[in-house]
């Protein structure tokens, strides 16, 4: 009928067999240390893309220039971690067997392990892109290693050295550092200004790429689990996007938002132009 709107992403309305690209959320918040509240990333992202515009100066595209498909939000089993990161897996890996670049809107940082897993089974040399505040290398917290704190590490498991790029890494463990620094990860601490040389590193490389929201100083994203004073501006990680545009990046995800620790409502606004900067460097 006329008329009608269906909840879903401004801009994102091919048909799931026509799409390049194909969004899912899953707000999965099942292992947060901290503040939980990511599993109403996607639904308060959802709303708030309407605010945006669909062209970006930035990157000078448009949405409307490529088939973006959004599938809507997984229903989760909370409670079930291995249920629900398998749910994620199956999800991703049927959108990459499509032959299609899977997008999804977190949740907490785990949820990013299961749709790696998805990717490098048809991409087997795809390389892990990370932007975070926090390193995500610890082995286990408090005895769990499916934690939204060891999701990188749990990458790392599966891919080994030198596969991994993590830019803006201000926060972990000191033997997380050191442990980057023996050469597992490609870790680049605090800001973002390594950007051109990970991508000049990436080039001609499938790309997975997730970005952890807190990566950007809390003065503009508070609305997120483990704020982390000392980040970037939304403008040096635009910056920072902008020098990805010649990747092959073959999927990403956006996490962590956690939307009603901000009442203002300018961390959703932030995540969703995030979000329409990622979909754009994709198609
Ligand atoms: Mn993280
Ligand atoms: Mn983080």
């Amino acid at each position: 009928m006329d008329g009608l709107m269906l909840p879903r992403f401004m801009g994102c309305d091919a048909h799931l067999e026509k799409a390049d690209i194909i969004i899912f959320g899953a707000g999965f918040d099942g292992t947060v240390s901290y503040r939980p509240g990511s599993r109403f990333g996607p639904q308060a992202m959802r709303s708030e893309f309407y605010g945006l515009e669909t062209y970006s100066p930035a990157l000078d595209r448009d949405l409307s220039e490529t088939a973006i498909c959004d599938s809507g939000d997984l229903e989760l089993p909370f409670g079930n971690t291995e249920a629900a990161l398998d749910m994620i897996r199956r999800t991703e890996a049927a959108i990459v067997r499509m032959g299609k670049k899977p997008f999804m809107i977190g949740g907490e940082h785990l949820v990013t392990l299961p749709a790696f897993e998805a990717v490098i089974e048809r991409y087997p040399d795809v390389c892990l892109l990370h932007l975070d505040a926090h390193a995500d290398l610890r082995d286990e917290y408090l005895g769990e290693r499916l934690s939204h704190s060891s999701v990188v590490r749990r990458i790392w498991d599966i891919v080994g050295d030198g596969r991994i790029w993590q830019l803006g890494i201000r926060s972990g463990l000191k033997e997380e550092f050191m442990w980057a620094r023996e050469g597992h990860t490609h870790l680049r601490p605090f800001d973002l200004s390594a950007a051109d040389e990970a991508a000049g590193e990436l080039a001609g490389r499938p790309v997975y790429l997730t970005i952890d929201l807190d990566v950007l100083d809390p003065s503009i994203m508070s609305g997120t689990g483990t704020p982390e004073p000392g980040g970037v501006s939304f403008r040096e990680l635009q910056q920072a996007l902008c020098s990805f545009r010649g990747l092959n990046i073959v999927a990403a995800d956006v996490v962590e938002l956690a939307p009603h620790l901000d009442a203002s409502g300018v961390s959703v606004a932030a995540a969703c132009k995030v979000m329409r900067e990622v979909l754009l460097l994709m198609g």
